[in-house]
């Protein structure tokens, strides 16, 4: 997972630093929404073998990854359109439409809200209630960022079920916006500007320059 996007890559993709393959890799992430600066994110990652030799990138090794902090801005925004209310009446009422089981599989038990179309930037879902269904936290695992046709893709019955709970609840996604989505990497870009800002301030108090060296 690179925020919060699943993807499949192999060493051999970062190895050794005059890699061509490199500038590949970042297209590919590139075309899934995920930065080029993707490596301070990984630098935390416990998965890495230990004897990978990465080129060294600016930010890795160091704090916490930001797309964390992107992401729950991004979140943040995307729920808050149209400010929706719901209560957990409202909440168990779809709980029991559907069964009182996952809305994915039909295990019943221990379930989770889920986003039908996640909150990300990629996907443009919303908190509302057209948009959430019960899960069991094994579909809510797996499904992760995924729209919830492509998981999906072998139940059309389940798909068309869901289908009827969003429009019932009036809820339309977004869908495919270029505006918006813009919009929301701005934001998304702004959040890493800020913590830079404040670093280099912060670095200038204590060191006297802006990037920290003595
Ligand atoms: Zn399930």
């Amino acid at each position: 997972m690179v925020h919060g996007v699943p993807v499949r890559v192999t060493s051999q993709w970062f190895n050794p630093p005059t890699s061509k393959s490199l500038p590949l890799l970042l297209r590919y992430l590139a075309g899934k929404g995920i930065p080029a600066d993707f490596q301070s994110e990984t630098a935390t990652s416990d998965a890495l073998p230990p004897d990978v030799s990465i080129r060294p990138a600016r930010g890795r090794y160091k704090g916490n990854a930001i797309g964390n902090a992107q992401n729950y801005l991004v979140r943040n925004i995307l729920s808050r359109l149209g400010d929706e209310q719901f209560n957990a009446l409202q909440w168990q009422a779809v709980v029991d439409a559907f069964g009182r089981a996952c809305a994915y599989c039909g295990a019943e038990g221990d379930l989770v809200m889920d986003h039908v179309v996640p909150i990300n930037k990629q996907a443009l879902g919303e908190h509302r209630l057209g948009n959430l269904v019960p899960s069991c936290r094994a579909c809510n695992a797996r499904k992760a960022e995924r729209d919830f046709r492509e998981f999906l893709a072998d139940d059309p019955v389940r798909v068309a079920t869901i289908e009827a709970h969003m429009t019932s609840h009036g809820y339309e996604p977004i869908g495919d916006h270029a505006q918006l989505r813009t919009i929301i990497e701005l934001a998304h870009q702004d959040v890493r500007n800020l913590a830079d800002r404040y670093v280099a301030i912060i670095n200038t108090v204590l060191t006297g320059k802006p990037d920290g060296t003595e």
